[in-house]
């Protein structure tokens, strides 16, 4: 039986709460998200006709904090994927310690079909269709797929024309327009320091270990990137016009040089054509999903040969893909701390939009990185007491914060 997105995130839940034995009527508090927002966005389009786009907002949890989690633009955006991402914000927040709840959104359109007019007037709309559910002590959205510093800036500023000035409604910001240094490159650079982690606890070093990634946007390409400079092997990237393959290794440079100049890493020289599937199944140490989810399924699990699945991406492991990888002592490192380095950093630019002044790049990468080896850290004592697997003990982690805050705060 396929399982739908939420039921993919719940499973794991529920592996969670069967650890630490979490009674029934808590269980459903933590399961159910607290507000769904379903909006209606309709704009002019250039040629003067009318788009219509569905928009979603969706609020899990804000025991821990203001409700915090990325805006996306997809076409596959609905209901069932943002609930699920929302329920994941949640618990990453609560992995890495910053004081946020979990929220989602997104916009269920294809940003390559709109020109940037036409999606600064989508987004602008869709603020004014959710500004009274959001704040910056309330709900702060930030990039996610397809979204970036150019769409936050008018996020701001849309909110800012209705309430005045309020740079910490929303994070990812350009670092002109009152955002974090070092925010950019965040979450490819805490996928690195996770790996990096992950071993050093085996006695095993960054340089020569050999990676495939899948995506190269934000996540992909700043992770490909640090780590080529560190001595880490990319044999293989993709994006979604296809990927690219060396044995050797690739230059992670010249690539990026290739994708800014062609729109694609397909047809770098000196590397072969491999399709996003392949991607997946190459003979390498660490594979890094970081572009969609669900594509780890039960039906290429086994043809996986990395000893580690580094979750770049949010839930790009199946609930069936991740028991077979368990199966064959593949460890997943999850999502909800794999690619936690995004919300830290948003929460020092909230810090620092909330402090009015600015921290130098190096404190933001130095703080990031205390963030990342300190949730590594509780992590791996997690998986100790509870002899379980990394995703189990990420989880367990996640939901004993979480409820621990929601019982503090009472249901009165
Ligand atoms: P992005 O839009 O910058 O890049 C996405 C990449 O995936 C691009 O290279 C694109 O070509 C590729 N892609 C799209 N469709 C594909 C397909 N069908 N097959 C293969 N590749 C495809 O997005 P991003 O910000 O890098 O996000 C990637 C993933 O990381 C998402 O799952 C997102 O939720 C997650 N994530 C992002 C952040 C962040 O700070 N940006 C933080 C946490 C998690």
């Amino acid at each position: 039986m396929t399982l739908n997105a939420t039921e993919q995130t719940n499973h794991f839940l529920q592996q969670g709460f069967d650890i630490l034995k979490i009674p029934p009527r808590h269980k459903t508090l933590l399961l159910t998200p607290a507000r769904e927002l379903r909006v209606e966005i309709a704009i002019e389009m250039d040629d003067g006709s009318l788009g219509n786009y569905i928009g979603y907002r969706i609020q899990h949890d804000n025991s821990r904090g203001p409700y915090k989690g990325g805006l996306r633009y997809h076409p596959d955006v609905d209901l069932d994927e943002v609930r699920s991402l929302a329920s994941l914000m949640t618990w990453k927040t609560a992995v890495v310690n910053v004081p946020f709840g979990g929220a989602k959104g997104g916009i269920q359109v294809d940003p390559s079909k709109l020109s940037r007019r036409e999606l600064e007037r989508l987004t602008r709309r869709f603020v004014d269709q959710i500004a009274e559910l959001i704040g910056p002590d309330t709900d702060i959205p930030a990039p996610d797929m397809n979204t970036n510093a150019a769409v936050m800036a008018w996020f701001f500023d849309q909110y800012s024309r209705r309430y005045g000035f309020a740079p910490g409604v929303v994070t990812g910001k350009p670092v002109e327009l009152h955002g974090s240094l070092g925010r950019d490159a965040a979450t490819g650079r805490g996928c690195l320091f996770a790996i990096r982690e992950v071993l050093a606890r085996e006695g095993k070093k960054l340089e020569g270990t050999r990676f495939s990634v899948q995506g190269f946007g934000n996540v992909g390409s700043w992770f490909a990137r640090l780590t080529h400079e560190l001595g880490g092997r990319i044999l293989a990237v993709s994006d979604v016009k296809g990927g690219i393959f060396n044995g050797d290794g690739l230059d992670i440079p010249r690539v990026m040089e290739h994708a800014r100049a062609t729109g694609s890493v397909v047809d770098f020289p000196g590397a072969r054509a491999i399709s996003n599937d392949e991607i997946l199944t190459v003979d390498c140490d660490v594979l890094v999903p970081a572009a969609l989810g669900h594509v780890l399924t039960k039906d290429n699990a086994r043809d996986v040969k990395a000893r580690w699945v580094l979750e770049g991406a949010n839930g790009p492991t199946t609930a069936e893909a991740d028991e077979l990888l368990e199966s064959r002592n593949v460890v997943c490192i999850p999502d909800i701390y794999a690619n936690a380095g995004g919300v830290t950093v948003s929460y020092f630019e909230w810090t620092q939009n909330t402090q009015k002044y600015r921290w130098p790049e190096q404190q933001v990468n130095s703080k990031l990185e205390d963030y990342m080896v300190d949730a590594h850290r509780s992590i791996a004592r997690t998986m100790e007491e509870h002899r379980c697997s990394m995703r189990k003990a990420t989880f367990v982690l996640a939901i004993q914060r979480v409820q621990a805050a929601t019982e503090m705060r009472g249901l009165g």
